[in-house]
């Protein structure tokens, strides 16, 4: 379910003897690969040791599927008020409600319940219309409230539940790369699936390649970007879904239907950072090719590639030119 192929030399070297260093690891229901540019193999190991780390202590903060996770703890005092959570939590929350709030809430953190009607990917089925009603009360976003100075969040309604799939990854790509420079590395790559974060360059001070898969399954890279900064986050229909009559039903619901989207294949979005490429790739798969093109173009410092559902390519203005 790897996303973006990294396309990186092999046993890339410097004259100065610094090497990358590559290591993958199942973590947050994917795989995740860290490469650092290190002046010796055991420096590359003891840095990507800390990298993983990092990824495991956010995991047990941010994971749905963990009970003791201080999102479950958040989720299951929904309706009898405020919680106490970490100060970096908080952050993430008020960056999840900063892009649903310049998305019209079509990033919306709070769909958990209606992506568990979905059953997707364990018991998937096609939930009844009234079903799915039921639980609109449920996604409202005013029953979210952030309260930074008390170091609480709140849900207001027994059954809300908060979901940050849509966004940990880039933000845990993000804390990954901050760890990495704060030990020394110069330059490296944190591919969390679809969410990439890439900082300097390569050995010989070439900037790294970032390929996005063709969400159509074939073989060659849609797209291969040169990148020594930033973040590349990719959201598709394709990534979990199921097939009943014909329809691909997928795990990016729109928040104005409670149903998968419907258009676009994937979105590949480019920004400075992690945690917003990730929430901005899936507000934007969700907006749609004619509303997302607008809101991207319209952004600074954000760009993105549409595929629609023939494989059709659109990119923003300012998107790379093929290197
Ligand atoms: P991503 O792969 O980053 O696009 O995130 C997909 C995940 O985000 C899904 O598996 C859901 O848990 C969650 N999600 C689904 N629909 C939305 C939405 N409209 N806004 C925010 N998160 C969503
Ligand atoms: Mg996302």
């Amino acid at each position: 379910m790897v996303l973006l192929i990294l396309l990186v030399a092999a046993l890339n070297c410097s004259p100065g003897g610094s090497r990358v260093v590559r290591r993958s690891a199942a973590h947050m229901g994917t795989v995740v690969t860290i490469s650092v540019v290190a002046t010796s193999k055991s420096h590359g190991e003891q840095s990507i040791d800390r990298g993983f780390a990092e990824i495991a202590r956010l995991e047990q903060m941010l994971s749905s599927y963990r009970a003791t996770s201080v999102l479950s703890r958040l989720n299951a005092m929904a309706g009898a008020g405020p919680v106490s959570v970490p100060e970096e939590f908080i952050e993430l929350i008020l960056v999840a409600q900063e892009v649903a709030a310049s998305t019209g809430s079509a990033f919306n953190p709070l769909m958990g319940p209606a992506v568990k009607l979905w059953g997707i990917p364990e018991n998937p089925r096609v939930p009844s219309p009234e079903a799915l009603e039921a639980l609109r009360p449920l996604t409202d976003l005013a029953g979210l409230s952030v309260m930074p100075q008390r170091g609480t969040v709140a849900l207001s309604r027994p059954g809300m539940a908060l979901g940050l799939g849509g966004i940990a990854k880039g933000y845990t790509a993000d804390r990954v790369t901050e760890i990495l420079k704060g030990l020394g590395v110069t330059g490296g790559v944190v591919a969390i699936s679809g969410d990439v974060r890439v900082f300097g360059t390569q050995p010989d001070g070439s900037p790294w390649r970032v390929a996005v898969q063709d969400p159509g399954g074939g073989p060659d890279p849609i797209a291969v970007i040169e990148m020594s900064g930033g973040a590349l986050s990719t959201s598709g229909d394709y990534q979990r879904f199921f097939e009943q009559d014909g329809i691909r039903y997928h795990h990016i619901l729109d928040p104005r239907t409670l149903r998968p989207t419907r258009g676009l294949a994937s979105v590949s979005v480019l920004t400075a950072d992690g945690v917003r490429a990730d929430a901005l790739a899936t507000a934007v798969l969700v907006m749609g090719a004619v509303e997302g093109l607008a809101y991207v173009e319209a952004s600074a410092g954000v760009e993105a590639l549409f595929v629609d559902q023939n494989g059709h390519l659109t990119a923003t203005s300012g998107w790379p030119k093929r290197p």
